[in-house]
């Protein structure tokens, strides 16, 4: 028997620099991937997609939104105050998208400050092996400093990403029984 978590669907919010896999992620997420023609995908042009996943048996409803970096500070923060938890993406072939995912988790932290926000660090691309910038060891260092889970994916492979949301789920959870 599967139960259903919530009424509501939780808002899953993906932020990260531009070019390090939040499209490939919402495309993964809504399925359009697997009749993907690479980079020309319709569905992923839309900003919002609701599903039901099912993690541990139960089924949980998310609604994924995409951000764009280039929409400007205040869209931003929008999607930060909205979203129930986040995936926080850097490529691991591009330094300067780890630094992004650190200023990023500081205006989380910022504008969400009293609550226990699930947030997992993803460090995309990681089937690109020879172009790696940052190390593994880096990236599980940064989340044990920000005080949030890690994971390393590759969109272009389809590998991990749906850990990374059924993490996010788990992480919800945790803090639903809690409360
Ligand atoms: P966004 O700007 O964050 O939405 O990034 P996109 O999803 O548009 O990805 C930018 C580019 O990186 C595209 O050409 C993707 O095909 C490519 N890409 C995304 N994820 C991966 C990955 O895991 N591995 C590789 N090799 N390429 C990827």
């Amino acid at each position: 028997v599967i139960s259903t978590d919530s009424v509501n669907p939780y808002r899953v919010v993906l932020l990260g620099a531009g070019g390090v896999g939040k499209t490939a992620f919402a495309c993964i997420f809504s399925g359009a991937a697997d009749s993907m023609d690479s980079d020309d995908c319709e569905l992923c042009g839309e900003e919002l997609r609701e599903k039901e996943i099912h993690v541990d048996g139960e089924a949980a409803t998310i609604t994924l939104l995409d951000t764009w970096d280039n929409d400007g500070e205040c869209a931003q923060e929008c999607y930060m105050q909205s979203g129930d938890a986040f995936l926080l993406l850097y490529s691991i072939t591009d330094r300067s998208s780890f630094l992004r995912a650190s200023e990023l988790r500081i205006t989380l932290r910022r504008l969400r400050p009293a609550q226990h926000t699930p947030i997992i660090l993803v460090g995309n691309k990681c089937d690109l092996v020879r172009r790696r910038q940052v190390s593994t060891n880096e990236g599980r260092t940064c989340a044990a400093i920000f005080d949030c889970k890690f994971i390393e994916t590759s969109a272009a492979m389809q590998h991990n990403v749906w850990e990374a949301f059924h993490g996010i789920v788990r992480q919800l959870r945790l803090r639903r029984d809690s409360k």
